[in-house]
């Protein structure tokens, strides 16, 4: 059915009544939906009706039985991947982005989301310590800046060789070497492949702990594209950048960075070194809606020659134009939503020491993690330095066991890893919900599983 003017702001109070009573249960509810949740949502199976239904029927559905299946990553027990939760005023101010419902392309389609953007990646570009005046596109995800940032640097790697992809296209081109670590995060291979380079020309250097192992680099040119990390999402390690960075850019080679998470760690004074020389490189992807606690669809991909990114996603109908600090030429959409306002939102509450709060607090947390279940008959496998522990419980089958059991529990919920062909467990202290108290918690709960899982196999 058509809507009704006169509904709409009912609706809207609906919502956010049903909003605020799902968060007022966000701490208790089960972290992962129970199987007759999942049963009912994944069991939804209507025509398409020619009438429709009134809108609050659709809204009553979705939060009925769309809402009941929802998994707590917004909650201070979720601990998979290095997903984050969201700040309230991130999320209040995701809400008026809502409504105003802007085409975030250009001053002329949104004075208010250009100028608030830009704002916001002057902030970024201040906290994360990157070099002043470069472009800041705010993409829907770190893969979308990586599929971005290759393209500029395989475009303007070209164009130093006299060559225009623009007009020529990359098949007869002089051949683009992709230089990655072994432990590329697998949306990187997924940008490279997208854009037409064959893994198997893809070169991947052994790392160590985690790390590239400076040692093991192949000789680089300036048709090289060398991509490095800043958190790698199993142990969280930083690439050695002051050995490697200056070595590739004397060589003439592009360096990216792939930090969706860890180039955060910038934004502390206490932990900044582990990313210590990471400004040296030419382009860096990171999230918003990760470890800065921003809803999702709030990355960005900034690029240290703000004209080579503007060009290569250059949408300005009158091609040499290009204008660097319209969002259209610096992300791969062209219509797209105000994605930057709510990371405008949060830099500007938190403030430099909000968000250095958010990262050493975690980075505390995912520390005592650590020892509280190496107390409790765990192996940590990595050198907690982040917000990242990588944790076996003794043989496979433990280790799957205990798993099994956490995904079960609705207690807490996190995923698992293969580390050097053995199955681990994965956690990640990424919300600013999570408290001391639920680390000890989940101590106590881990602690118990294990126990259960010992005894079963003896
Ligand atoms: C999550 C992640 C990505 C991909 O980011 P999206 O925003 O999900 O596309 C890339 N690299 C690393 C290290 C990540 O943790």
């Amino acid at each position: 059915m058509l809507p009704d003017s006169s509904t709409e702001l009912s609706l809207l109070e609906d919502a956010d009544a049903r909003a605020r009573r799902w968060l007022a249960g966000v701490g208790g509810r089960p972290v992962f939906p129970g199987p007759e949740a999942i049963a009912a949502v994944q069991g939804l199976d209507e025509p398409l009706t020619s009438r429709g239904y009134p809108e609050n029927e659709t809204l009553t559905a979705l939060d009925d039985i769309g809402g009941a299946a929802v998994v707590g990553s917004n909650g201070p027990r979720y601990h998979g991947f290095v997903v984050g939760s969201t700040l309230p005023i991130a999320a209040a101010a995701d809400r008026l982005v809502s409504v105003w419902d802007q085409c975030a392309s250009s001053h002329l389609n949104s004075p208010t989301a250009h100028a608030l953007e830009k704002q916001a990646g002057r902030w970024v570009l201040e906290a994360l310590g990157l070099p002043e005046g470069s472009a800041v596109g705010f993409t829907t995800s770190a893969t979308a800046g990586t599929i971005s940032a290759i393209a500029t640097a395989r475009r303007s790697l070209l164009a130093a060789h006299g060559w225009d992809t623009d007009t020529k296209g990359v098949r007869d081109a002089p051949p683009v070497r992709v230089v990655v670590s072994d432990l590329a995060h697998v949306t990187v291979l997924k940008a490279l492949r997208v854009l037409g380079f064959g893994l198997d020309d893809v070169l991947r250097v052994p790392t160590e702990e985690g790390r590239m192992r400076a040692a093991a680099l192949p000789v680089l040119d300036d048709l090289t594209i060398l991509v490095l990390q800043a958190g790698e999402v199993n142990t969280g390690e930083f690439d050695p950048f002051s050995e490697i960075i200056p070595v590739a850019k004397k060589a003439g080679a592009w360096v990216h960075i792939d930090g969706a998470f860890g180039l955060w760690v910038r934004a502390s004074r206490r932990h900044a070194y582990l990313a210590h020389d990471v400004e040296f490189a030419d382009s860096w992807t990171t999230d918003a809606h990760k470890w800065l606690n921003t809803p999702y669809d709030g990355a960005m991909l900034i690029v240290r020659d703000a004209r080579l990114l503007a060009q290569t996603l250059n949408a300005d109908s009158v091609y040499a134009m290009a204008e660097a600090d319209a969002q259209k030429n610096l992300t791969l959409e062209f219509s797209r939503r105000a994605r930057g306002v709510p990371v405008w939102a949060a830099l500007r509450t938190l403030g430099y020491e909000g968000v250095e709060a958010l990262v050493d607090n975690t980075i505390a947390l995912a520390g005592r993690l650590a020892d509280g279940l190496a107390s409790n008959g765990y192996t940590i496998l990595n050198h907690v330095r982040l917000n990242q522990v990588l944790v076996r419980a003794g043989a496979p089958d433990l280790t799957r066991a205990v798993l099994d059991a956490a995904q079960s529990g609705g207690a807490t919920w996190f995923g698992s890893s293969a580390w050097q062909g053995e199955p681990v467990l994965r956690l990640s202290i990424s919300s600013w919900r999570t408290t001391q108290a639920h680390i000890d918690e989940l101590v106590v709960l881990l602690a118990g599983y294990l126990r259960d899982a010992t005894n079963d196999v003896q």
